[in-house]
């Protein structure tokens, strides 16, 4: 039995790492990344904001040394979801079962103006790119603006505008700036009213000014204004961008999307090809773009292909459950636990903010890369 996961980000590490323990050498997964190493989302504002260094984040997949598993760094080419297989700058790999985990891509240069006037957090290298950006910042206005819909970790652009102002007020130039915030969304989170609420209390607490239901969609570099959908202008002098996210150009071109994401059975996590299923970020699932709901899903399609090895049914379905840590600023942290059934309304709740769950969130990294990698980390 031959399996192939395509990417190895939560979704992928997960399903290498349950299929390994299940399994042992008796089935060949081979897992395939382009990249060196991997990353935690989070730990992109760690290094952005000082508290870490880039090398300390990154992950090497050199150290996934499981049973049964070989990880190949490449760069697939094409997916063929039909016969399984994909092409790759290694070679051709070819599966009786596959698991597409590719996550999603940013596209600043999708935003007019954005790579000559701003500056985006979501990806490594922009992200680890802004901490000297930061630091070297002189005071004044900082915009942080979502320019398209959807985007990966929702919380995060409310913990970079408080995590902004933690920074500013350590560098003592909080009387000579302003932050803002502007989202299309009409609350922070808006499946979990209070997340949101807590969120809008520190904004108002700090002086940080919200700006909801409003899509960036373009920068003018020259005059430094942010221009809105409705056309208003918005002027900053250092503008963090959520820039837009689409599937990486290898999925878009397989055939396997609809409206620019892969569909999947929200239970099962299949796809529309037999032996193909899809997990996180690449997916039109319906949770939120985030890394623990990617595990989430990695869990459930472990659980049916372990089944269909042993000859029995398939126990799990996907509860669209999930708990994300969220940074508050001042050395505090929440935890907001949700659930997105499929057909349900989603419905959350708010652990804190409080300083005792720095550990939590610490603990949460730490147990991952355990897990994954089979080492201890230590975060700071
Ligand atoms: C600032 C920020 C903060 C965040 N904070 C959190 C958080 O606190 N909690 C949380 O759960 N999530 C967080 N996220 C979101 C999280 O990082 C992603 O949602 C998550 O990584 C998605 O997991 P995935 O398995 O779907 O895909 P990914 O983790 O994105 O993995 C996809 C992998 O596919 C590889 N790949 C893509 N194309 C190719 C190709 N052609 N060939 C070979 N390999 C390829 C990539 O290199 C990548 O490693 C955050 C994101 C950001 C930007």
């Amino acid at each position: 039995m031959k399996i192939l996961l395509l990417g190895a980000g939560f979704g992928g590490l997960e399903l290498a790492s349950a299929l390994s323990e299940e399994f042992g050498d008796q089935v060949e997964v081979t897992l395939i990344d382009r990249s060196a190493g991997f990353v935690f989302g989070f730990s992109k504002l760690d290094v952005m904001f000082g508290r870490t260094t880039a090398e300390a984040v990154v992950h090497p997949y050199a150290d996934v040394v499981k049973p049964g598993v070989r990880f190949v760094q490449t760069t697939i080419r094409s997916i063929d979801p039909t016969a399984r297989s994909v092409i790759t700058d290694d070679g051709t790999f070819e599966a009786d079962i596959m698991v597409v985990a590719l996550g999603a891509e940013v596209d600043p240069s999708a935003t007019p103006g954005l790579v000559e006037g701003g500056h985006e957090f979501y990806s490594n290298a922009g992200a680890f790119a802004l901490r000297e950006v930061l630091d070297s910042f002189p005071g004044g206005h900082v915009m942080i603006g979502v320019t398209s819909t959807p985007f990966k970790c929702p919380p995060a652009p409310s913990e970079t505008a408080l995590l902004v102002h933690d920074l500013l007020e350590r560098r003592g130039l909080l009387e000579q700036s302003r932050i803002s915030l502007v989202m299309p969304l009409g609350a922070p989170i808006p499946p979990s009213p209070d997340a949101s609420a807590a969120l809008l209390t520190a904004f108002a607490e700090r002086g940080i000014e919200w700006h909801p239901g409003t899509l960036i969609t373009s920068l003018d570099p020259q005059r430094n204004v942010a221009i809105t959908a409705d056309g208003s202008e918005l002027p900053y002098d250092l503008f963090l961008a959520v820039p837009k996210h689409q599937v990486p150009a290898v999925v878009a071109e397989s055939g396997m999307c609809v409206d620019g994401w892969i569909p999947v059975d929200p239970h099962t996590l299949e796809t529309n090809f037999p032996g193909v299923y899809a997990v996180g970020d690449v997916t039109s699932v319906g949770t939120p773009k985030a890394g623990v709901f990617s595990e989430g899903q990695a869990v459930v399609v472990a659980d049916r292909i372990i089944a269909s090895i042993r000859g029995r049914q398939a126990s799990m379905t996907y509860d669209g459950a999930a708990a994300c840590y969220l940074e508050f600023g001042e050395d505090e942290v929440a935890r907001v636990d949700i659930v997105f059934a499929p057909g349900e309304p989603p419905h959350g709740s708010l652990a804190g903010p409080a300083s005792s769950l720095v550990a939590d969130k610490f603990a949460f990294g730490a147990d991952r890369i355990r897990r994954w990698f089979g080492r201890d980390w230590r975060q700071f």
